[in-house]
């Protein structure tokens, strides 16, 4: 897991731009762009599950729509 988080944060520099003081990239993580959310954070959207559903309910994401077939 460490390895991963250290090759995630070496990619996309989040840990430095979080925490300029950070050296251990195990505590590295991403937080929501709009409430700052650090738990259910959807990487693929940088927003937390609460502000995606928001987004996505108000038709802002491209694609994106409820589940029912
Ligand atoms: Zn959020």
């Amino acid at each position: 897991m460490a390895g991963k988080a250290q090759k995630y944060a070496a990619k996309t520099k989040t840990a430095k731009r979080l925490r300029g003081s950070l050296k251990h990239s195990t505590k590295a993580y991403n937080r929501c762009e709009i409430c700052g959310r650090s738990r259910g954070y959807i990487r693929k959207y940088k927003i937390c599950r609460i502000c995606f559903r928001q987004r996505a309910m108000n038709g802002e994401l491209p694609g994106v729509h409820v589940a029912t077939w």
